[in-house]
């Protein structure tokens, strides 16, 4: 420990002080003991500096790191405005849109697809066969339009399975341009995010490597000043 007597000489003016009224340099952080010794770049450790003088430092400090933090603070905030700028794609509803621009062609196709390929269809036409199939052999209700090998069905069902291979393709083809649109859709979004995400990267480095460091500072220099303080109490105790 100092002793309590000894005297010192400020740095600043050359002038006379107790131990208790400021500090040594190397009592001192980095940070500030580097902006003093760029005003006296000789001061060698063991120097003193009287706590009028030191304070001065200390406020000039802590201008800087608050300065420079809002800055860094501004310019990330500015970058992340750009991105979300930048970004103007309209995310299009797929279903309202596709429902929108449906002609009525396409409509019919939609629906007469959707019905060929359900169970109501396939029993249903099984059903119109047996009939067709059990009047034509016993001459039921006293018909008999087309007898083995019933030639007439034949030509129904290649006219129904003619009929119904394009309207499938064509709904085919919609649900393609339906998932086009919708992967393209979830590429703008995922695009979107990643940038993002990219931002708060930058926003937690900048917090963990900037902002917190900072925030000690401050604080270990809080710390300093209250043992001034606290020393100087000890010395009008004694
Ligand atoms: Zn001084």
């Amino acid at each position: 420990m100092t002793n309590r007597k000894e005297k010192h000489q400020c740095i600043v003016d050359h002038s006379i002080h107790a131990t208790y009224d400021g500090m040594l340099i190397n009592e001192l952080s980095d940070i500030l003991k580097g902006s003093i010794k760029k005003d006296f770049p000789k001061i060698s450790d063991n120097q003193f500096i009287c706590n009028s003088h030191l304070i001065n430092y200390r406020v000039s400090m802590l201008n800087n790191i608050i300065t420079n933090d809002t800055k860094n603070n501004a310019r990330l905030n500015k970058r992340l405005t750009r991105v979300l700028e930048k970004d103007d794609f309209q995310l299009i509803d797929v279903e309202k849109h596709l429902e929108d621009s449906l002609t009525f062609g396409q409509k019919i196709a939609d629906s007469v697809a959707r019905f060929g390929g359900s169970w109501t269809f396939i029993i249903s036409f099984v059903s119109v066969m047996i009939v067709w199939i059990l009047i034509n052999s016993f001459t039921i209700f006293g018909l008999k339009f087309d007898p083995f090998p019933y030639i007439l069905l034949n030509l129904f069902l290649s006219m129904v399975a003619a009929i119904q291979a394009p309207l499938i393709m064509m709904s085919q083809n919609r649900s393609a341009s339906y998932d086009r649109m919708e992967s393209k859709n979830d590429y703008h979004v995922n695009l979107k995010s990643e940038q993002e995400i990219r931002l708060l990267h930058s926003k937690i480095d900048h917090l963990i490597q900037k902002d917190q460091p900072n925030n000690m500072e401050v604080q270990r220099m809080q710390i300093e000043m209250l043992s001034t303080i606290q020393k100087q109490l000890d010395n009008l105790k004694n």
